[in-house]
């Protein structure tokens, strides 16, 4: 339920007779739907059989026929950030790590107004796909960018989205064994302190929640182990999720087996 002629709040809005339907629903005592459904509240309030009415009266229409109606799609893990960098020719066909080096140099100057325009091009191409929920992983935190989520937080509730916005973290630079430069890593503490701001300030919990925040550490390769620990430890105290990379490529497999001695997910 996508459309923006399409009203929410209390209004009783029937989208009718669409060309076809898919209820996600395949039970022997599946209600018909082929006449639609009544939303109300952002649920849905009744489910119409072919060729039958609402049982009571509606305050609006939205003539489907031209339309199939679906639940909204729901993507488990994107980055919006880089809808700006999606298409960027000098790494368009790096494998992971050589397109990661030569990225985050880029990312490290990404401005508010950038990550703003970054966020609301995701949600939109998201939205225009049948995706109306989605979790982003948004690690990186360069100086001028403190308020990444807080920023994502205000363009999914503009655009009407459901987003569970992931506090990513990275912690291990450069300068420790690790891939990005230390112009994009943060303190521990720092990382936590947010992490815990933005689950107080924003997280909603709950059936309707439409805005939830879970904790991210970004990857064995960018995060010290403590991070990931940490992090951990925050998201079970805070009763949020847990998000992360894991086992992406073949350079993180190695990356693993030299710095831990062990495959990534052992
Ligand atoms: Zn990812």
């Amino acid at each position: 339920m996508t459309s923006t002629s399409v009203s929410s709040g209390t209004t009783r809005t029937w989208i009718r007779n669409p060309l076809g339907v898919f209820t996600a629903d395949d039970s022997p005592g599946a209600p018909d739907a082929r006449g639609g459904i009544v939303v109300e509240g952002g649920v849905v309030a009744e489910v119409v059989a072919a060729g039958a009415e609402p049982a009571t009266p509606v305050d609006e229409t939205f003539d489907a026929s031209q339309h199939v109606l679906t639940p909204g799609l729901i993507n488990t893990h994107h980055h919006f950030y880089q809808t700006l960098t999606r298409a960027w020719g000098p790494v368009a066909d790096a494998p992971l790590f050589p397109w990661l080096q030569r990225l985050y140099p880029v990312w490290a100057r990404l401005t508010p107004r950038d990550h703003e325009l970054a966020t609301t091009v995701a949600l939109a191409e998201l939205l225009l796909s049948g995706c109306t929920t989605a979790a982003d992983h948004h690690y990186v935190f360069p100086a001028g960018l403190d308020d990444a989520i807080d920023i994502q937080v205000a363009a999914v509730r503009r655009l009407g989205m459901r987003a569970t916005l992931t506090r990513g973290s990275m912690t291990l630079g450069q300068d420790d064994g690790g891939l990005p430069p230390q112009s994009v890593v943060q303190g521990l503490g720092t990382i936590l302190a947010d992490s815990q701001r933005l689950v107080e300030t924003y997280h909603e919990r709950g059936a309707g929640a439409q805005v939830q925040i879970a904790l991210a550490p970004c990857s064995p390769f960018s995060v010290t182990t403590d991070a990931m620990r940490e992090s951990a430890a925050l998201a079970e105290a805070l009763d949020v999720r847990l998000h992360t990379h894991l086992a992406e490529t073949i350079d993180e497999e190695d990356f693993c087996r030299e710095r831990f001695g062990m495959r990534t997910v052992d």
